[in-house]
């Protein structure tokens, strides 16, 4: 059984901008996009400000209705990724196992610092005070057997809180929860699931596998696994070279685009061309990201991990659920597709029993597509790429 902390420290950019000029604790105050736009996003939000019900990405515009004091701050980037990298440092005394998430997000594995430090929650809190007292940051802690539950943990309590998922409870804890709780679930997924009659993770975790499979493909297996505590991706070790063969791709516009339906076809056209370098090199990726650059130069970056695929229509249902469920109709400058989490097709970690018995039965499904994408591959070789495309079977309505 592994030890798995993930940290996550609170109302990061707020709490740096705090830090640098303390008199911004005292009132509600707000890191975003540029203020005199109606449509500016809320980036982060402090304490003060979070108790009139403010959250990220809300708009600047409907924040100040629910708040009209609120104190709005220009992010400073630089200054973000200085303290990541400090409260890094000090997750680095406890293990070497620590895989950053996001710039304010860490997986730790101490599972072989148990002897040093003590239990995994006497671990949680050490790390806990110490990011507080040197650098008086905040963060949640979750402790669990494995990373997903690590995650949803320490979303569970905050700010500055531990929040244990073992696996003597997990059930008691996780299975209540409504199925959009479950992590990387997002809209479309827990629709289908509602008209499944599945409500909670706990109804995922006790239904038939090979319906679910059915109904969501390679993303069934996924949840069913997770829902039942199987999780077993490793946490990286710090000094791992991190996606070194990460591939991306954006567009800047020329004029500033607001209409979703111009926007949903770049998402696709940049989902092609990132799927199609992946197959080339021969690769396949795990984790799926959009980033959506608004023209007050504010930023929505946001990732989700996918079961392995280098699929068009896998990376782009992801890509264009993250948009539909991210988007605020500000006029956007640029979008970037990013696949990360790349393996080689030859070095695939050996499957374990339960995904084997399934995975012939994903296959068979996924054979389809993946045949035809690499016939789009071939006939966009010899035809050109304008000539062949998967666009027009995407559904570009927003909800
Ligand atoms: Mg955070």
């Amino acid at each position: 059984m592994r030890s798995i902390l993930h940290c996550d420290l609170n109302g990061f950019f707020a709490s740096v901008e705090c830090l640098k000029n303390p008199k911004l604790k005292n009132v509600p105050m707000a890191v975003s996009g540029d203020p005199k736009l109606r449509h500016g996003i809320i980036l982060a939000k402090n304490e003060l400000a979070k108790k009139y019900g403010i959250y990220t990405p809300e708009t600047v515009y409907s924040a100040k209705k629910k708040c009209p004091n609120l104190v709005l701050v220009r992010p400073h980037f630089e200054d973000y990724h200085k303290y990541s990298k400090l409260v890094q440092q000090i997750y680095l005394k406890y293990t070497d196992r620590v895989e950053p998430f996001s710039i304010d997000e860490c997986f730790l594995d101490i599972t072989e610092s148990l002897e040093l430090f003590g239990t995994p929650v006497e671990i949680a809190y050490k790390i806990k005070e110490e990011v507080k007292n040197t650098l008086g940051l905040t963060i949640s802690v979750g402790v669990s057997f494995n990373k997903i539950f690590a995650k949803m943990g320490s979303d569970m309590k905050k700010p500055d809180a531990v929040t244990v998922i073992d696996y003597e409870h997990f059930k008691e804890i996780i299975h209540p929860l409504s199925v959009d709780k479950m992590l990387f679930v997002g809209k479309s997924t827990t629709a289908t699931l509602k008209k499944m009659r599945i409500d909670t993770i706990g109804d995922i975790a006790n239904y038939d596998v090979n319906k679910l499979v059915k109904k969501l493909g390679k993303m069934g297996i996924e949840l069913y696994r997770y829902a039942n505590g199987i999780d077993n991706s490793e946490v990286a070790f710090f000094d791992t070279k991190r996606n070194p063969k990460s591939i991306s791709k954006g567009i800047t516009f020329p004029e500033d685009i607001s209409d979703v339906k111009k926007l949903i076809d770049v998402i696709i056209k940049l989902c092609e061309d990132v799927s199609k370098s992946l197959r080339k090199d021969k690769m396949k990726c795990s984790s799926v990201g959009i980033n959506i650059k608004y023209n007050d130069f504010s930023v929505i970056s946001r990732q989700r991990k996918i079961f392995k695929t280098d699929i068009f229509q896998d990376i782009v249902n992801v890509c264009i659920e993250l948009f539909k469920e991210n988007y605020n109709n500000n006029p956007v400058r640029k979008i970037t597709i990013g696949l990360s989490q790349l393996e080689s097709q030859d070095d695939e970690v050996q499957l374990d029993l339960f995904t084997l018995q399934t995975e012939n039965e994903i296959k068979s499904k996924n054979g389809k597509l993946e045949n035809i994408n690499r016939l789009v591959d071939d006939m966009q070789e010899k035809f050109g790429v304008d000539k062949v495309s998967f666009g027009n079977v995407i559904d570009k309505n927003i909800n």
